[in-house]
């Protein structure tokens, strides 16, 4: 992968930087967090010591400072190392997000600081058994009390950290009337009473990212636990979607280029009737329509983190680059398995586990069924709502 001539000297520095500790670090132990579905705490510790979490957050707040294009390129190398790895630094950077914007200085005291020193570990928590794709089916409730304190009762499902998380920001709703502006954020601890923690799912792939249930009885919350305003829970999560979707198009890419990397090495290296498969063309237009739609995804990922970083709105850009990456890497690690016949089938050849990887990437941080909506409303405006 050729250095693109856009990116700063920074931009490349960092690259190469992270580029050799996951090569070091995290692809050597992929295959075995894969096996056992393990959080790997120590592995998060020496990242957190390497000063890049919270990329786009301020240095004041103990975060990077630095630009969303530079918060692309590092999901992209985390991901190349391992997706669930960059998975876990995406959902750190999208609550420092959360909690830079709209946190009191004592949230960002108590939760984000540690945050980003790998601490304390974060959940993020939208998704209910009704509410997936349509949050507008939300039941989680927190209810005022005349103290000022709030009730919390329901349930999330499927969520990233829920079984390791020391805290979850919870989207509720707070006036049952109020439709999308009737929805609040609250900060919860996992130590509070009625807060409890579901069985850990067992995934077809990104298998250590810890997913499960969180659900809420009685939750009694302080008035500080409320994010932001109240009433403005839904537009403050989707304000941070977009940068969501660069960073899940970036580990989409992640897997992709670490597909073509494996598919190259094994062309050239593996025999039949007399020559490497390299010479064969159908195995070479595998490689190169793979080459074709990586570089494709990386342009159209870093033109939406350029244009969000410049302050201009970016929807279209983001939610273009997150599903033409995710299906990419869907398509072409399929493709890789194919490159690798037999051998890439059986469990611990690296494209076995990328295919598995890369099936989430076309499900989460909104389908790519959402991500053509959204496309479709920008370029039909009303028209498209028929
Ligand atoms: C591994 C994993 C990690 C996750 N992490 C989190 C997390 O940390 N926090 C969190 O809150 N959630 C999380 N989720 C939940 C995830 O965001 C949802 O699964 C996703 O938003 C889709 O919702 P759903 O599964 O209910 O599917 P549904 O919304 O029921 O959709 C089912 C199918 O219908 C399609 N569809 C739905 N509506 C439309 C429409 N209007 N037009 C066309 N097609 C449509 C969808 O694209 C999909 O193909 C996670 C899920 C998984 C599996």
């Amino acid at each position: 992968m050729s250095a693109e001539l856009y990116l700063t000297d920074q931009h490349r520095a960092i690259q190469e930087m992270v580029r050799n500790f996951a090569e070091k670090e995290i692809r050597p132990i992929a295959a075995e967090l894969d096996e056992h579905s393990t959080y790997p705490e120590e592995l998060y510790r020496k990242m957190a010591s390497l000063g890049i979490a919270g990329v786009t957050v301020p240095e004041e707040l103990g975060g990077m400072g630095a630009d969303v294009m530079t918060y692309a390129i590092i999901m992209e190398e985390l991901s190349r190392g391992y997706a669930s790895v960059a998975d876990q630094f995406g959902l750190v950077e999208l609550i420092g997000t959360l909690m830079t914007q709209h946190g009191t200085k004592a949230q960002q005291d108590r939760y984000l600081r540690p945050l980003l020193k790998a601490e304390r570990r974060c959940a993020y928590a939208l998704t209910e058994a009704e509410a997936g794709s349509d949050l507008a089916g939300l039941k989680t409730t927190a209810e005022k009390q005349p103290d000022g304190s709030w009730v919390l009762n329901g349930g999330k499902l499927w969520i990233h950290n829920a079984p390791v998380a020391d805290f979850a920001c919870v989207l509720t709703r707070t006036d049952k009337a109020a439709g999308h502006r009737g929805m609040s954020i609250f900060v919860v601890d996992r130590d509070m009473p009625g807060y409890s923690v579901g069985k850990k799912e067992k995934k077809m792939g990104q298998r250590a990212s810890q997913v499960g249930a969180l659900h809420f009885d009685n939750v009694r919350l302080p008035p500080d636990a409320l994010l932001g305003p109240e009433g403005r829970g839904f537009h403050i999560m989707m304000s941070v979607l977009d940068k969501g979707r660069v960073g899940i198009g970036a580990l989409a890419l992640g897997i992709l280029q670490a597909a073509l990397d494996a598919s190259i090495a094994y062309a050239k290296q593996r025999r039949q009737f007399g020559k490497p498969i390299a010479a064969f063309q159908a195995i070479q237009w595998m490689i190169a329509d793979m080459a074709k739609d990586a570089h494709a995804s990386r342009l159209m990922i870093h033109a939406a983190a350029a244009k969000l970083g410049a302050g201009e709105k970016a929807s279209l850009e983001c939610s273009m680059a997150k599903c033409f990456a995710a299906d990419a890497a869907m398509t072409h690690t399929v493709n890789a398995v194919q490159v690798h016949g037999g051998s890439g089938y059986i469990k611990g050849i690296e494209v076995e586990r990328l295919m598995r990887d890369a099936k989430i990437t076309q499900i989460y941080e909104g389908t790519n069924q959402i991500q053509r909506m959204i496309m479709a409303r920008q370029l039909l405006g009303e028209a498209a709502q028929g």
